[in-house]
């Protein structure tokens, strides 16, 4: 672009990021209204919008993050709450969403093309300079009382669930230690109960008038579409609008400061002596572990080179079972922490270093900042090994050239927003923040002594803020009395009278709410055509057992010609997914299907200990644990290992490499030797093991996590290897193990060898390669001479978690538990039933429109739930692999109250009393474009998705694409026969069971409520937590 201007807006910076040229940067700011558009220009199907506000506070009010929710509730042109979502579905979009930070807020969209998008722009941006900010959005969307004396409101149940979490509260204490008082960086952005509790929508809307200016305010635009399309949208539909509301009084109107640069938050926390120490508690009833947190002063923000170099020495600290720091602290029998963790907080004038150190036994929470602080001297004083730095940067290039192929120009967003926050107003640091590849080549010539330097300077002589939480019973049961004595106080404040007059309110609130959208503005808004989408090609060749080619791609020959031109014997299951890209890949698959029972839950101890256990190679080279971690650092991209591919087929083990193309054979030689060739040795074993302790401890304290996981040892049986891997089997069984491993070694290095004597079974084996295929020499013969075994066998089916379902899970029928977690105060909760099952089910599409018009933004739940306070989320989640539909609810105050209000809209749209508009059925529709477009959006996704159709749910490669348009056949009363038939039957004791997680608070009304509509009703504590 050589015009230095397009309309109003004035080029501001402007350059080609040289290491991926393909990606154009410019940056304008509009002479009239000071208006701030970033546009990272680069070819990619999904179009990304970041719409950037600083938001600077300096109380725990909560004003940023209320109003980034009343920011949806409806707009001065679209006044009706929803509007937006609704309008952001027919453009295929995902539905819109927002974040708060401590110096930010960003409001976020991204659309399937650019035509969407554009269309979108203009409304979004109405919604955030112009909110209708009414009291009926404030008392449903952040804070009311209920008519059971109970405080809820979406923001209000938000950050009831957080609270008082340890990460939250050591995060408080070190904010009020470091940060100088007149600072914003102290705030509490999301804020806190009690003073929710008191704010008024009159702060809310003085605090929007303040910093929703069009000067405060940067567009950020990441994904193809034209710069000047662009622009011209911006000048004609959105600065006119700011114009005639007399906003347009250029970037710098008189007595304007930047927030956070220009203010009092500029100051740089100065930390008293040698360091400032803060004991707090948080509530847990297991006292056994804690955490610490140091922070210490790191470099300006614009110091892009010391700050890649922090960021560097973190990772050769840390990254792995060899990193200096994981080695002393986590891989040891007795670990003094889970993890060890580096990060930056970038400020206006300084960076904070934070090392957080997670669940610390109690007894080493008063020393252990002085024994990391001795561990880093001794680092410094024995120097740093610089082979394995090397390895750190090579890495860490790699990994960001693999980014940029999945990410795009998408990658840099974060740079762009702390560019609008902090850098210079002429644009001249923002190519210098993005100019990564840059600090790695000077990186690379950095010696010993300079690394030393960095860490002497910033950790070893400065000094630190620490602050250690301790878990305490005590108060858990002092937070749990407080709380139920505060709402009973409440209720008798406000009396019966004053009670039905809170309901009454709050039902006038959500009537207001729920005005409807005028069919008129929604039409408006053609939905695109979804030819407009462009899906990334796949080529896709198998090779089975009986060493033949499948071609399973018609249309594209080419790798079909590439494999067959590569004429070895390979006797076994390998399918080949080519996509473009610098990378290739290799997975395996491995069924757990033959396993022992017992020997279900050790899968998750032989994962974790996967890549780190000593290796004989096939050349007969023997290699200790850390010679692997080594080599698999220097010749790989990433590694990794786990269950299943995203939620499904979590039956299956999985390992994959990802390396550079000329490594094709190196990742297949070691993938071999890691399954077959790993030696289990006791001490590496009892160091998983020991992990596991540690991480359980704070497993023990997520409720959504145990929710889940409850749940499941409900509905599947002792053959689910999915649900020996949870944390409630986990608990039986990781004790026991740490005693006989300790005791008898031998007899649990037999168990081991079992397990994988049974795991690489050659009738459940399945291999993967995607990636540059065309790009490797020997696509098959590289298989042949690295992977010899397995030989020629048939394969037995996939399996699958309907296979592993209890009696209960096969028909759920009546039971509910309720579980007791004091770290809570909200509530979580599954409610299932059961459901179709198979990926190619003729219902599935009526289904899937269903699901989404009741779960998708702004729909129905969205409503009645998130939008009448009374949970954060709700989803309906249908899961075909198991047959089961689940009704999920997410931070609720009340989650028996929250499941009868859906159970009131599910019987009413399945009787016809609420209607489903035309409308609603496009917006589902095209929601779900957007979302499978997501799903293949990247080469590395297409490709995986690919495999994942055709290898293991066995449907065609383009099932998706087959599922759309099945998708646009379904009518209204499709839509509503599917609720009836399966989605109603959520709502009745007589064909579900349920699983809710509360705060010892909430329980027992949560337990009677579930009685009172037929559930038989079981009260449980985790073991350790009673
Ligand atoms: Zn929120």
């Amino acid at each position: 672009m050589t015009n230095e201007a397009v309309g109003n807006f004035v080029l501001v910076e402007h350059f080609k990021l040289k290491y991926a040229d393909e990606i154009t940067v410019s940056k304008w700011r509009s002479r009239e209204s000071g208006l701030t558009v970033v546009h990272l220009d680069y070819s990619a199907p999904i179009v990304k919008g970041y719409f950037v506000v600083a938001t600077e506070i300096f109380n725990d009010s909560g004003c940023p993050h209320t109003l980034e929710h009343l920011i949806f509730q409806g707009s001065e042109n679209y006044p009706h709450k929803g509007t937006l979502g609704n309008l952001a579905n027919r453009a295929f979009a995902t539905h819109t969403n927002a974040g708060t930070t401590i110096d930010y807020t960003a409001y976020t969209i991204s659309t399937a093309g650019s035509q969407g998008f554009l269309q979108l722009l203009p409304v979004y941006v109405d919604h955030i300079l112009w909110p209708t900010l009414k009291p009926a959005g404030f008392t449903t969307e952040v804070y009311h009382i209920n008519g059971k004396a109970q405080d809820a409101g979406v923001v209000y149940s938000e950050m009831q669930g957080r609270e008082n979490t340890v990460d939250v509260l050591t995060a408080r204490a070190q904010q009020s230690l470091f940060y100088p008082k007149t600072s914003a960086y102290r705030s509490e952005v999301g804020g806190m109960m009690e003073a929710l509790r008191k704010l008024t929508l009159e702060e809310i809307r003085n605090y929007h008038a303040t910093y929703y200016v069009p000067h405060n305010l940067c567009l950020i635009i990441a994904g193809s579409l034209s710069t000047e399309t662009l622009l011209d949208t911006v000048n004609k539909e959105v600065e006119p609008v700011i114009a005639a509301h007399g906003q347009a009084k250029g970037p710098r109107p008189g007595g304007w400061r930047r927030p956070f640069l220009e203010t009092p938050s500029a100051e740089t926390p100065k930390i008293q002596g040698e360091k400032q120490t803060e004991t707090i508690e948080f509530p847990e009833k297991d006292e056994s572990a804690g955490k610490v947190l140091l922070t210490f002063v790191g470099p300006l923000p614009n110091a892009f080179l010391e700050r890649k170099a922090i960021d560097i020495l973190g990772t050769y600290l840390t990254d792995s079972p060899v990193s200096p720091l994981t080695r002393e602290y986590v891989e040891i029998s007795s670990p003094l922490c889970a993890r060890v963790y580096f990060s930056q907080d970038i400020c206006a004038s300084f960076c904070g270093l934070d090392v957080e150190i997670d669940s610390v036994p109690t007894e080493h929470l008063e020393t252990i900042d002085e024994r990391l602080k001795g561990s880093l001297k001794r680092i410094v004083e024995k120097g740093i090994d610089m082979e394995r730095m090397r390895v750190v940067l090579k890495t860490g290039r790699l990994k960001l050239s693999s980014e940029l192929e999945s990410n795009g120009g998408d990658r840099f967003y974060l740079d762009v927003i702390r560019d609008f926050l902090y850098g210079r107003e002429d644009g001249k640091e923002l190519q210098a923040s993005m100019w990564e590849l840059g600090y790695y080549d000077a990186l690379d010539g950095w010696s010993s002594g300079q690394w030393a330097d960095i860490l002497r300077k910033y950790y070893i002589d400065a000094p630190s803020i620490v602050i250690r939480g301790k878990p305490s019973a005590q108060l858990a049961d002092r937070l749990e009395a407080e709380e139920k004595a505060r709402i009973a106080k409440q209720s008798e404040r406000l009396g019966p009278e004053g009670l039905v007059r809170l309901e009454k309110e709050l039902e006038a609130a959500k009537k207001e709410n729920d005005a409807p959208i005028p069919a008129e503005v929604l039409i408006k808004f053609p939905v695109p055509d979804i030819k407009s989408i462009s899906w990334i090609p796949v080529q896709s060749v198998r090779n089975d057992s009986d060493k033949s080619l499948v071609r399973l791609t018609e249309e594209l020959e080419e790798l079909a010609k590439h494999l067959a031109g590569d004429a070895a014997d390979l006797p076994y299951f390998v399918q080949f997914d080519h996509v473009k890209s610098e990378f290739v890949s290799v997975t395996a698959y491995l069924s757990t299907a033959s396993l022992p029972d017992r020997l279900r839950p050790y899968v998750a101890i032989y994962l974790s200990s996967f890549f780190s256990l000593p290796v004989v190679r096939a050349d007969d080279t023997k290699l200790s644990h850390e010679d692997v971690i080594n080599q698999l650092k220097k010749g790989t991209v990433s590694y990794n290992c786990g269950t299943g591919v995203g939620s499904l087929f979590k039956e299956l083990v999985r390992i994959d490499l990802k390396v550079e193309i000329s490594q094709y054979e190196f990742a297949i030689g070691w993938l071999h030797d890691l399954i077959f060739n790993a030696q289990f040795v006791a001490e590496r074993l009892a160091v998983a093991i020991a992990k596991f302790q540690r991480i359980l401890s704070e497993w023990k304290r997520d409720a959504s996590r145990i929710v889940d996981s409850v749940l499941g040892s409900l509905t599947y049986d002792k053959t689910s290897t999915a649900q020996a891997k949870e944390v409630t089997a986990l608990i039986e069984i990781i004790p026991k193990l740490a005693q006989d491993i300790k005791e008898s070694p031998e007899a649990v290095i037999k168990d081991f060898e079992e397990l994988r004597s049974r795991l690489i079974n050659p009738t459940g084996l399945r291999f993967s390669v995607t990636g540059n295929v065309l790009a490797v020499n020997k696509p098959r013969g590289a298989w042949s001479e690295n992977f010899p075994t397995p030989t020629e066998t048939a394969l037995v089916p996939v399996p699958l978690s309907k296979d592993t379902l209890s009696p209960l899970g096969k028909n759920p029928v009546k039971k509910a538990v309720v579980v007791t977690l004091p770290t809570t105060e909200s509530s979580f909760a599954i409610h299932i039933t059961n459901s179709i099952s198979g990926f190619n089910h003729p219902e599935h599409p009526a289904l899937c429109v269903a699901v989404e018009i009741l779960q998708g933004g702004e729909s129905f739940l969205w409503k009645s739930i998130r939008g009448a306070g009374l949970a954060y989320g709700a989803n309906i989640l249908l899961q075909l692999e198991s047959g089961l539909l689940s009704f999920q609810l997410y931070r609720s105050p009340d989650s028996f109250k929250a499941f009868e209000e859906a159970s009131k809209v599910v019987r009413g749209l399945a009787d016809g009393s609420i209607v489903v508009e035309e409308t609603s059925l496009e917006a589902a529709k095209s929601s779900l474009v957007c979302a499978l477009a997501r799903q293949v959006s990247t080469p590395a996704r297409a490709a995986s998705v690919s495999f994942v159709n055709q290898a293991l749910k066995s449907v065609p490669q383009d099932h998706g694409r087959r599922t759309l348009e099945a998708l646009q056949k379904i009518t209204v009363s499709d839509v509503r026969d599917a609720i009836g038939k399966y989605i109603l039957p959520l709502f009745n004791s007589s064909s579900s069971i349920a699983v809710v997680v509360s705060g010892p608070a909430k329980v027992d009304e949560i337990a009677k409520g579930l009685m009172s509509v037929g559930f038989e009703v079981e009260k449980r504590t985790l073991p350790g937590s009673a």
